[in-house]
Formats: C-alpha cells, structure tokens, sequence
C-alpha cells in the first residue's frame, strides 16, 4: 500500500471522474490487492510444468533463522558482522575466524526446523512440478522438509560440511563442532593442517561454475519461476530472475521488501512466506 502514489488514490475517488486504470504498475496493483493476486498466482502455478524456485535467507526466518539484510538482519543489526562472512579477513586472521567458529557452534540451523514454506516447496516435488529449486541458503532446510538433494542447487554451499582450504578435503561439521567443544578454537585440518571452513562460499570467494551454470541453465528452462524470500542483491545468482524472464516464464516475488527485479515481474507479493507458499504452492 505505500508504494502507491497518493495521487492514484485521489484519481480512483473523485467522484464522476472517469474510472481509468492509473498509472500504476502491475506489481503495484498486486500489494495492494494480495489475495486476488494470490488467486492469479495459485493459478499459473496449476497451469506450470516446469516450476523453478529461486530461495534466499527470508525463507527460514520462519524457522528462527535471521537473514543478513532484512530488518532483523543480522547485518542490519551488526555491521562488523558481515566480516565473520568476509574469505579475506576470514584467511587472514585468526581472531576472525574463531569468532566465526564460535557463531558456527550456536549457529541456529542445528535446532532448525522445515517451516510451512519449506513443506510448501517440497509438496510441489513431490507432485513433479518442480524442475529446479535455487537456494542461495547453506541451512539445509529443504532437504530436511523433503525435497531430494538432486532438485537442491546449493550455490552458496551447506553449513552441514568444512573444507580445507589447502588441500580441498571435505568433512561432516558434526566432527569439527566436537573439536571446538573440546577446546580447539580454531580447528586445522587433520590432513594438512590447512584452514578449515564450512563448505560455504563467504564474500570475494569463488562460486562453483558448473552449479552457476546449472542454475542458470534451470531459470532459463522455466515455464514460471518464483523468487522467495531473497533482497536479490547477491549477484551473479541475482540474475537468474531476468534468465527466466528473458526466455518466457512468468515471473514472481515473494519479498517483504522491494528488490531491484520487481519492475519485471508479473507478480509482487510483499508478504510472509510460509502462509503465502502454502496457498499458492497446492
Ligand atoms: P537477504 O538477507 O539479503 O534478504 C532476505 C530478504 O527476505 C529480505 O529482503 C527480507 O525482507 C525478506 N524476508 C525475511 N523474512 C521474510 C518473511 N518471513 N516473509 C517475507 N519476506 C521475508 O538474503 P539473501 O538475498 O538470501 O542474501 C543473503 C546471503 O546470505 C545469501 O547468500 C545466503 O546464502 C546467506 N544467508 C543464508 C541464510 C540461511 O541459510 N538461512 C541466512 C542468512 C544469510
């Protein structure tokens, strides 16, 4: 409602004026009109073969995990913060990275729990509508709420796992969780004595390409593509919503705040999450 002009308000009251549809885009129309919007989008999803979810942060907020830049964000909250996230300061200091190690351990994802969002998106599995499912998040929650880890394209890696930066082995973080409990503050590897850090790709580090280019390769084969929960700022992931446009899908985003890709949508949806999923997801 208060992205609206107020001007358009004025033009749909004045009475005996002729009743022109204002100059308000369509993304517009649909905050100020959510349910019917709802409906419209309930139903392309119905009519869809091929569904592709792109999911950020904002969907597990509703399992007690805080987003970065959202308004309980956990940057918005602690700029320092974001330095926890940093591959540069994280390799070049050892203060930073046992602070990091320490928010690992209390790290909300290991009491989390699959919200009505999650079970929304795996419900859609299940019915083989879902052709991919996108998620910038290293929590793991869509695998535990049932979708198949072949669907899940982790492109910011999982929480679940460390890797040494020196010699590439991978591990359970279970085992380097029971190091720092015993006393290690900032764990080497077993193998090499290298750096060690959750499998996930932290600021000015390299993604994968090959799951970038799945990813992308996915947007672009979607007959409607469904952004969730993400400020869609993080590029090059960003991009896949204009990949999917650009080749004919329908585009929406669920989003309590704007992003840069609303102007291209055929939907906007500034609402919660998990009950919105649960009523356009059937
Ligand atoms: P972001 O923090 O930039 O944006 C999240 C968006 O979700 C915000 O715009 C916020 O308004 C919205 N939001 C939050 N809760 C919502 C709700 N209940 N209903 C509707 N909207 C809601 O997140 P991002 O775009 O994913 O980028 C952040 C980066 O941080 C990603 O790379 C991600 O990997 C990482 N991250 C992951 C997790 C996780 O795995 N759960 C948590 C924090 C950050």
């Amino acid at each position: 409602m208060a992205s609206v002009k107020p001007d358009c308000f004025r033009m749909w009251r004045g009475a005996g004026m002729k009743m022109e549809t204002p100059t308000v885009r369509p993304q517009e129309r649909d905050i100020v009109q959510p349910d019917a919007m709802i409906g419209k989008v309930r139903a392309w999803v119905a009519q869809a073969r091929r569904v592709v979810v792109l999911t950020g942060a904002g969907i597990s907020t509703e399992s007690g995990i805080p987003d970065f830049r959202g308004p309980q964000g956990v940057w918005t909250r602690d700029p320092e913060a974001e330095k926890l996230s940093d591959i540069r300061y994280y390799m070049a200091d050892a203060e930073i990275r046992k602070k990091a190690w320490q928010a690992r351990l209390v790290h909300p994802a290991w009491e989390a729990r699959p919200n009505a969002g999650h079970e929304a998106i795996a419900g859609l599995e299940r019915r083989g509508k879902l052709h991919a499912l996108i998620t910038q998040n290293i929590d793991g929650l869509h695998q535990k709420a049932g979708n198949s880890p072949e669907c899940v394209i982790e492109v910011h890696g999982t929480v679940l796992k460390v890797v040494c930066m020196s010699c590439g082995w991978k591990g359970p973080m279970q085992e380097t969780l029971i190091r720092l409990l015993t006393g290690e503050d900032d764990p080497p590897c077993t193998l090499c004595g290298g750096i060690l850090k959750s499998d996930t790709i932290s600021f000015g580090q390299n993604l994968v390409p090959e799951v970038i280019a799945r990813a992308m390769r996915s947007a672009a084969e979607a007959d409607c593509f469904i952004a969730i929960g993400t400020s869609l700022q993080v590029y090059p992931i960003a991009g896949a919503v204009s990949e999917a446009k650009e080749a004919g899908a329908r585009v929406v985003i669920v989003n309590a705040e704007p992003t840069p890709f609303d102007g291209i949508a055929d939907a906007v949806l500034r609402v919660p999450i998990g009950k919105t999923l649960a009523r356009i997801l059937l």
